[in-house]
């Protein structure tokens, strides 16, 4: 058995994750930060695949609740394997309109949250010298939008993260890797005006947004021992826009 905790998994890139994890046989904690139904609907769709796991609620950018859930997911399964740091938020405005709350939201999810987690489980995956832990950055991350500085900014520091932190823990047996995703159908980019999405169609080689299960391929993907010499690296999934 392999235990995976997925961050902001209720909807989304991480429900995504934690329903391809469950089909890897995975034993999959579901974090989300409010809705309790949205969670527990993931849970059932995992137990309907045949996999076990539990919702856990936490809000990643608070530490001592990140320590409470890494501790009880530990204290039930005695293990953790694979951590996706997934729940983010992008708050998009121009700076010259900045509103500081959404700067600091930004920073204390995006970036604070990843490092919490990553902390947390790296203790655990530590005592064991094994580990694989997936930060789920961005495009923006390397390739400016207008309109993103914050985002981007956050993303960025994830992709320095990964790199960081892979020296620091792979001589441990635990790799860290990242995924950078362009533009993906999920709520995130629902509320992208039609012509915004029009916009973006045409900048992308391959025209389309991806759905998240083609994320989640490549996190299955990462995440398992076909992946076992990468780390240490961010793979983008954005249809070209970057390239
Ligand atoms: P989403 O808004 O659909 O889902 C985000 C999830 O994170 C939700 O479940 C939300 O409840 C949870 N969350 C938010 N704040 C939290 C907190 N403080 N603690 C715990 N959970 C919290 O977003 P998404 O589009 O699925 O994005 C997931 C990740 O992928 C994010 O890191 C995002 O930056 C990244 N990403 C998304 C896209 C895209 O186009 N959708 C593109 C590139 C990168």
């Amino acid at each position: 058995m392999k235990v995976a905790i997925i961050t902001g998994a209720s909807r989304g890139i991480g429900k995504a994750c934690a329903l391809r994890l469950a089909k890897d046989g995975y034993t999959v904690v579901i974090n989300y930060a409010s809705s309790d139904a949205a969670a527990q609907k993931v849970l059932d769709e995992v137990k309907a695949l045949g996999a076990d796991g539990m919702i856990y609620k936490a809000d990643v950018s608070n530490l001592d609740e990140v320590k409470n859930m890494v501790r009880e997911v530990f204290n039930t399964y005695k293990q953790i394997d694979l951590l996706v740091n997934n729940a983010g938020i992008a708050k998009d405005e121009y700076l010259l309109m900045l509103n500081k709350d959404n700067l600091d939201r930004s920073i204390d999810i995006n970036v604070k949250g990843y490092f919490y987690m990553a902390q947390q489980v790296g203790l655990k995956m530590f005592r064991k010298k094994s580990g694989t832990i997936i930060n789920i950055s961005s495009v923006s991350g390397s390739y400016s939008i207008p309109g993103q500085t914050t985002y981007s900014a956050t993303k960025a520091a994830v992709n320095m993260f990964t790199k960081t932190l892979s020296k620091e823990l792979s001589p441990n047996g635990i790799r860290v890797v990242g995924v950078a995703p362009g533009f993906i159908n999920t709520e995130m980019t629902e509320v992208l005006p039609e012509e915004k999405k029009e916009e973006y169609f045409k900048a992308i080689p391959l025209h389309r947004f991806a759905e998240t299960s083609e994320v989640a391929s490549l996190v299955s993907f990462l995440a398992s021992d076909e992946a076992s010499y990468i780390t240490g690296v961010t793979i983008t999934i954005d249809g070209g826009l970057s390239a």
